[in-house]
């Protein structure tokens, strides 16, 4: 609803009535604040081995996690990693330094030993939660940093095992005071420009996200405890951890963990636990639209499909919409700084509104959203795309260590601007048209350009270059770079790409190489990508 107009502002609102928040409550207190009603119920089933964790255990053993977690030296504000699949311990570890006022930063667990050492590094992580499998990643910070390491399997030498922490009596955490300004997770993200940087959520920020999606009369995203919701997005992206985990817990519905993406047995567990809700990201939408499998099994459980993350096409909407016509089928948008919900589709509302394909929903309710000229900084009326801001509790409170980012990020009036372009209709429906930032989606996955680019020009054959997104029919986005070649270098396209491939984690390796005589450039130094991205749609090739 367009229901200010204050110093010539035009800001968006949700259609939905604002909502009472708990923002005063820690996280962990907040999602078991309705426990009672569901002490009993099944709140994670794991998919792998049917193992299933009521509601009363999930919380007696974070409260032990916390308990343990403190023993080995953890301390309020000090920050653990979980480098883990979806599992169950990924889920007690969160909550378990949430009780003890500590911070969770996630990782990728297919992350190159360099880029986990990075961000246990910026982050100051004591403690990692891991496998055993990734140890050999780890050993450095163990030995040069002090790290401690648990693994939730078999652990190596020089690692503990996760049943350490949860020895302890759940009575024995310490009496910590948890202010709704504390960090409690701390994603890594490169934003709207640069290297990947933490992301400070805290206790108040993900209380009120989850609020904007679960709580209140009308929810946007209405689910409960009758709900069985698959999580098989990773939980160490912020889609998963607050809208499927954190709102799964809120409302006490069954968390049905899988660990990795594959369609066959994606489609066997929605069958055999009737999962109602489906949060996927659009490559997953697409594997099921081709799946000649699908007609295989009896999906019709399904009631809810939410796609975010990265941008779904009507075509594909369309097409997923006929295959499963028991469910709504629609859009949610996110940023990890913002918390990372911006706008949800309200056909996922307790009470319904109709919705049009393409539209990446409404705004949560809470928040304030406006569509500002990139160019001006004015904010446009209805119908006319711009940069789309948002503003509200549940934004970040800024980038780690890093307050020059995070002025660019959030302005003085505290308006998040989130570089992507979108315009929002007569129907308070958000479209999302373009992308003015620098970031690449790859399957949903973020990759910065500027991390690669600073890995190719420490390449001595190279004298510069830059990274840009090129448009690929499975993975949305593949990051391609232009090169220029340092004076008489013979360096192919292979060997960059095996030179980049060997430092990333495989949905940042180089998918094309471009060689060019020069990167084109602003005055100021700056890339100017656009230049380049005009290039590649034009069909440049070497
Ligand atoms: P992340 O911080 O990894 O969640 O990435 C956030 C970015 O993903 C946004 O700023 C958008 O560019 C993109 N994104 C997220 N959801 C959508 C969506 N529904 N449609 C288009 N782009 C999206």
């Amino acid at each position: 609803m367009e229901t200010e107009t204050k110093q010539q502002e035009i800001i968006y609102r949700s259609k939905l009535p604002d909502i009472y928040v708990p923002d005063h409550l820690p996280l962990h207190s907040y999602c078991f604040e309705n426990i009672s009603e569901f002490s009993s119920r099944p709140c994670l089933i794991n998919g792998a081995t049917g193992e299933i964790h009521t509601y009363a255990d999930v919380e007696r053993i974070s409260r032990k996690v916390a308990a343990g977690l403190s023993k080995l030296g953890i301390q309020q504000t000090q920050v653990i990693m979980l480098l883990l699949p979806n599992s169950p311990e990924f889920v007690f570890a969160f909550l378990g330094a949430s009780y003890l006022g500590a911070t969770t930063t996630t990782a990728n667990p297919f992350y190159t030993h360099a880029e986990i050492s990075k961000q246990a590094k910026a982050s100051n992580t004591r403690l990692i939660v891991t496998q055993a499998s990734y140890f050999d990643k780890l050993k450095d910070l163990v030995h040069e940093n002090d790290v401690k390491v648990v693994c939730i399997d078999s652990p190596p030498d020089g690692c503990l095992h996760f049943s350490e922490l949860t020895q302890s009596d759940e009575t024995d955490i310490p009496d910590v005071k948890i202010s709704p300004d504390d960090v409690v997770a701390l994603p890594y993200s490169s934003g709207t420009t640069g290297l990947p940087k933490g992301v400070m959520l805290t206790h108040k920020g993900l209380v009120t996200s989850v609020a904007q999606q679960v709580d209140g009369e009308n929810p946007n995203l209405y689910f409960s405890s009758e709900d069985v919701v698959l999580c098989v997005l990773p939980l160490f992206h912020i889609y998963s951890l607050n809208s499927v985990l954190l709102c799964g817990l809120r409302v006490g519905a069954a968390i049905l963990l899988m660990q990795k993406f594959e369609i066959v047995s994606l489609m066997e567990l929605v069958q055999k636990y009737k999962v109602t809700i489906a949060p996927f990201v659009p490559p997953i939408v697409l594997a099921i639209a081709k799946s000649p499998a699908v007609d295989n099994y009896d999906l019709s459980s399904i009631r809810t499909v939410m796609s975010g993350a990265a941008p779904m096409g009507k075509e594909l909407e369309d097409t997923v919409r006929a295959k499963l016509p028991n469910a709504k089928l629609g859009q949610g948008y996110g940023m990890t700084e913002a918390g990372p919900v911006l706008s949800m589709c309200l056909a996922f509302a307790k009470e319904p509104f109709e919705i049009k394909s393409g539209s990446c929903g409404t705004v949560v309710r809470n928040a304030e959203m406006k569509i500002v000229d990139p160019d001006t900084g004015a904010s446009l009326p209805r119908k006319q795309a711009g940069e789309i801001c948002i503003r509200g509790a549940q934004i970040m409170k800024g980038y780690l260590k890093d307050p020059e980012a995070t002025e660019r990020t959030i302005d003085k009036e505290g308006w998040l601007h989130t570089g992507d372009v979108g315009y929002i209709d007569d129907d308070e429906e958000l479209f999302i048209v373009d992308r003015l930032k620098e970031l690449i989606k790859y399957k949903g996955f973020q990759v910065a350009p500027a991390e690669l680019e600073a890995l190719l020009l420490n390449h001595p054959n190279i004298s510069d270059a830059a990274v840009v997104p090129m448009k690929d029919d499975l993975a949305g986005e593949v990051p391609v770079a232009f090169v220029v070649k340092s004076n008489g270098s013979k360096i192919t396209e292979d060997d960059i790409k095996q030179y980049i491939s060997k430092q990333v984690v495989f949905y940042k390796r180089i998918g094309r190489v471009f060689f060019t005589e020069t990167i084109p450039k602003a005055p100021s130094g700056k890339i100017l990508r656009k230049d380049l991205r005009a290039k590649l749609a034009a069909g440049f090739s070497n």
